[in-house]
């Protein structure tokens, strides 16, 4: 690439300026872009009031994005598996025994954070597309008697949400602290932090909140905080006494970034210096639980189901079939089986390249076998489900497929007079 007036590159390199792209893969999706403007606002210090005013505000928001109560909810600084990795770090120690059952590749990656941290972890393993049933957990967690039972709410990669609503119960009979990743649901499906018992749960901005990766909202229960906070306690007075208390006490917690008690404390009303809180990323962040509060969480939630809806019924009305099982599919992403008579790869690169439009590929065993297509956050549009489907004909035609004209954007269309209808 070169300057257009001299036709030389600066040795600086040229200013960020991406194309423009729609992305309706599986995350990151375009940001709102009053989002992004919040993100352009000026810095202030650490710990100027206006600072610590928004870092109030920020966990005010976040309580009413997680419905809960919890004193602690913060934001953890990095991308989702920031979040995944405070919270497991925190709340497990070296031998504790943890229970991920795995029904995608996010559950793989609590498992590998929980043994990373130094668990003893068990694992229940289902085919990818399903979802456990409440009494296998439930069974699992008779067999293995976790101290922490860790699952993914949806998983992005096979596209279905495990029910949580009955876990809570079951954990709090069996005396289980209760960990999920909520990374790919929040904000596009109900999920209610309080009301299902949840003690530890982190998220991310790039999927239904509508916000670039880069900032992990958290919250943790008291029973939760009281156990992270007692491994503080044991570092504290290891510390006290004259030793730096690291790798002594079994209960030192094994990161400094991720010490969760260091960041409630940060966080609280001790505000004891930590990291410096990234500021831009929580303009970012406090924006995006904004707009969804100013929205509200019913709304916001429907808006993700109608035209999640109306994408399913699009890929569905072009003659294509979706995979998972359709009961649990979270309301923002739906999996589309790549048809034999056509290159997956060929088709994602001509909608790239031709229309600017992204959408997702699929790991592990779904790799080469299904695409992945998110309406999600500032994505979840009527426009730009059509524009996709439209597109999406185009390509397909173009490469040899067998496809139904105008299938798609006909069978979104009624989707969205039925809705005008049934509001009617
Ligand atoms: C997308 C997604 C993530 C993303 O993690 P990053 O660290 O932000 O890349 C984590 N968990 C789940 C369930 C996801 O769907």
């Amino acid at each position: 690439m070169s300057d257009r007036t001299t036709g030389a590159t600066p040795a600086a390199g040229l200013p960020i300026n991406p194309p423009p792209r729609l992305l309706m893969g599986p995350g990151p999706i375009n940001a709102d872009p009053r989002v992004l403007r919040a993100m352009s606002a000026q810095l202030v210090g650490q710990y100027d009031p206006s600072m610590t005013a928004y870092m109030n505000e920020t966990q005010q928001l976040y309580r009413g994005v997680f419905r809960t109560e919890n004193e602690h909810t913060l934001l953890v600084d990095g991308t989702s598996r920031a979040g995944i990795e405070a919270a497991l770090v925190s709340l497990i120690e070296p031998g504790d025994r943890v229970l991920v059952p795995i029904f995608g590749r996010f559950g793989h990656l609590l498992r590998e954070i929980a043994e990373r941290a130094g668990a003893e972890v068990h694992v229940r393993e289902i085919a990818w597309g399903q979802v456990f049933t409440p009494a296998a957990i439930e069974q699992a967690i008779r067999e293995t008697r976790p101290k922490l039972l860790a699952v993914v709410h949806g998983d992005t990669s096979t596209t279905v949400m495990q029910p949580l609503d009955e876990l809570g119960a079951i954990c709090a009979r069996h005396g289980v602290l209760f960990y999920t990743d909520v990374t790919a649901s929040l904000g596009g499906n109900a999920f209610e932090a309080d009301a299902w018992g949840l003690d530890a749960v982190t998220a991310g901005l790039q999927k239904c909140l509508a916000g670039p990766s880069g900032s992990a909202p958290s919250t943790f229960s008291p029973r939760a905080a009281e156990v992270i906070t007692a491994r503080r306690s044991v570092e504290a007075g290891l510390r006290e006494s004259g030793d730096s208390g690291l790798g002594v006490g079994r209960s030192v917690i094994r990161s400094n970034y991720f010490d969760l008690a260091m960041l409630f404390d940060y966080w609280g009303a001790r505000r004891l210096n930590h990291h410096t809180e990234a500021t831009t990323a929580l303009y970012g962040a406090r924006e995006c639980a904004r707009l969804l509060i100013d929205e509200g969480l019913p709304e916001a939630i429907e808006r993700h189901r109608l035209h999640g809806a109306a994408m399913l019924a699009g890929v569905q009305g072009l003659g294509l079939d979706v995979f998972g099982d359709l009961a649990h599919k979270m309301n923002n992403v739906v999996a589309v089986v790549i048809p034999d008579s056509v290159n997956g790869d060929a088709v994602r690169g001509s909608l790239l390249a031709d229309f600017g439009i992204e959408i997702g590929t699929s790991f592990g065993p779904l790799h080469g076998k299904i695409w992945r297509i998110g309406t999600m956050g500032f994505n979840a549009r009527t426009d730009t489900v059509m524009t996709t489907l439209a597109a999406l004909e185009q390509v397909l035609r173009r490469q040899g497929a067998a496809v139904t004209g105008g299938g798609g954007v006909g069978a979104a269309w009624d989707v969205y007079a039925d809705a005008v209808g049934g509001a009617a």
